[in-house]
């Protein structure tokens, strides 16, 4: 119990907090994997009245008044403090926003997931664009309110996501990664090296695809005891509690996506898992920020689960699961073909070496939307312009254009920096691993868990305790330098392409 009496008055509030936003939670996953089509409208109205609730008890004048006297009366312990301080500045997010609009924007959002689903499955902009127009004015007029001084909406919403990160550090980040990697792309292209990689396309049954993933989970060190695998059209990662982080994957005839995308949420889920007792189910008891969770999933995805030595030990039991499609292909083709660089479409099936440009350019296009008051129907020929300039193609359809991703439609505006941020917080993380352990001769081994241990004792115990910028300077003895990600790329690259 807290030395604190505020705090011990104000624990009540906490739980109603937590509680209500466990089921928010629970909702958007049910909506995501389970639930039948025609539920959303009714869904709705159930999450709007749960999430007016939560904006009740998090702005209700008792809990201002308790976090006032907690903060004079000193004594907080490291955990109760970081507490503190996410409720002091949740409610002062949601006390510029009237508790109306809050309440009609969580209705919109969990509406609009299914109307932009049903545009992308028809390839109709013109049906979402309307819906994605409310969600973009609701999302500007709530950073306006919530802007201090002059600062601009993008930047509020930023900050939202990643603190210590605003337009002028990402511009120079993105413009960095556009100078070095979209002419090393060009020479990648030019370079005469073929990667053959079309036996990863083709009749992978889902079952055994299921089955492959389970034990993939299983090996990096996914605990089924306290979490599930589940399936969505967008594989994703749900935290309610260190005792309960659910994953999902999406099944196609591609089998390198499940494989990896399984890979990718278990970094975010080993984040969750590694998160103690003692923070978990508080404001501060998950991962510091969406770019160190990137960093996490990302980390584990490409930097360790693409590299020769994480296959070794594991290739053989792939091989056995898919004896007809893999079993003739040597491992090293395997390896080379799961890091074939294709300049594409679909963000999600980018390769890690172009995957940060798709980032590049929704940065750039969500800053015309939110600073140049770009016309939503003007986005399905941008967003076009803007493929075909950085990676050579064009997409014909909005499906596989501007429809491609939900993060608009649920008003996740300033959230697809948070990825291309995490790939350069995990090369510099790993850049600084690699002096301290052998990361190749532990993976050769199988021996994940020593990795894990690491990334566990120096990031995800801390939870919210530190900033995502703070947990980097900690680990790495450095603030955030991008060169790390930009070396890390054309070092593994210029080798796979022997230019
Ligand atoms: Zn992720």
């Amino acid at each position: 119990m807290s030395e604190n009496k505020a705090y011990r008055e104000l624990t009540p509030y906490l739980e109603r907090i937590m509680a209500l936003q466990t089921a928010q939670i629970l909702f958007e996953w049910d909506s995501e994997t389970l639930a039948p089509v025609e539920a959303a409208p009714y869904t709705a109205r159930a999450v709007g009245i749960l999430s007016e609730s939560y904006y009740r008890t998090v702005t209700d004048e008792k809990v201002k008044e308790l976090i006032r006297v907690c903060r004079e009366e000193g004594g907080l312990t490291e955990a109760e403090d970081a507490v503190i301080r996410e409720l002091s500045e949740e409610a002062k997010q949601l006390d510029c926003v009237p508790a109306e609009e809050y309440r009609e924007f969580a209705e919109l959002t969990a509406e609009s997931a299914v109307i932009w689903a049903k545009a992308r499955k028809e390839n109709d902009f013109d049906a979402f664009a309307p819906t994605l127009e409310k969600v973009l004015d609701y999302q500007k007029r709530f950073a306006s309110y919530r802007a201090k001084d002059g600062q601009k909406l993008y930047d509020v919403i930023l900050d939202s996501y990643e603190k210590g990160f605003n337009m002028e550090n990402l511009d120079r980040f993105f413009e960095k990664l556009k100078e070095t990697l979209v002419p090393f792309i060009r020479k990648l292209e030019n370079s005469g090296t073929e990667i053959e990689d079309g036996f990863l396309t083709g009749d992978y049954s889902r079952q055994k695809q299921e089955e492959a993933a389970r034990f993939l989970a299983e090996y990096v060190g996914f605990d089924f005891s306290k979490g599930v695998l589940g399936e969505s059209a967008h594989p994703f990662t749900t935290n309610l509690h260190n005792h309960d982080v659910r994953i999902t994957t999406a099944y196609s005839d591609h089998v390198d996506d499940s494989l990896f995308s399984v890979i990718h949420e278990c970094g975010h889920a080993l984040y969750e898992l590694g998160i103690p007792d003692e923070l978990t189910q508080t404001l501060a008891g998950q991962g510091a920020s969406m770019g160190m969770h990137e960093s996490q999933s990302r980390f584990y995805e490409n930097i360790i689960g693409r590299s020769r030595a994480f296959w070794e030990p594991v290739y053989p039991r792939l091989q056995k699961i898919f004896p007809q499609q893999l079993g003739g292909i040597s491992l090293d083709r395997f390896v080379h073909a799961v890091n074939k660089v294709q300049p594409g479409l679909i963000r999600t099936q980018a390769d890690e070496l172009t995957y940060s440009l798709h980032i590049l350019i929704r940065y750039e296009i969500e800053k015309m939307l939110i600073e140049d008051n770009l016309p939503v129907n003007e986005l399905p020929q941008v967003w076009a312009d803007k493929y075909e300039e950085y990676l050579g193609v064009r997409p014909e359809k909005a499906s596989e254009g501007v429809l491609q991703d939900i993060h608009w439609s649920q008003g996740s505006f300033g959230y697809f920096p948070s990825y291309a941020l995490g790939n350069a917080f995990g090369a510099q993380i790993y850049f600084h691993m690699k002096k301290q352990m052998d990361i190749d001769g532990l993976l050769r081994e199988g021996k994940l868990a020593a990795i894990t241990d690491y990334l566990r004792e120096h990031i995800h115990r801390y939870g919210k305790l530190k900033t995502s910028r703070q947990l980097l300077k900690e680990v790495t003895g450095e603030d955030f330098n991008p060169e790390y990600y930009t070396d890390y790329l054309i070092d593994k690259y210029s080798r796979l392409y022997g230019i």
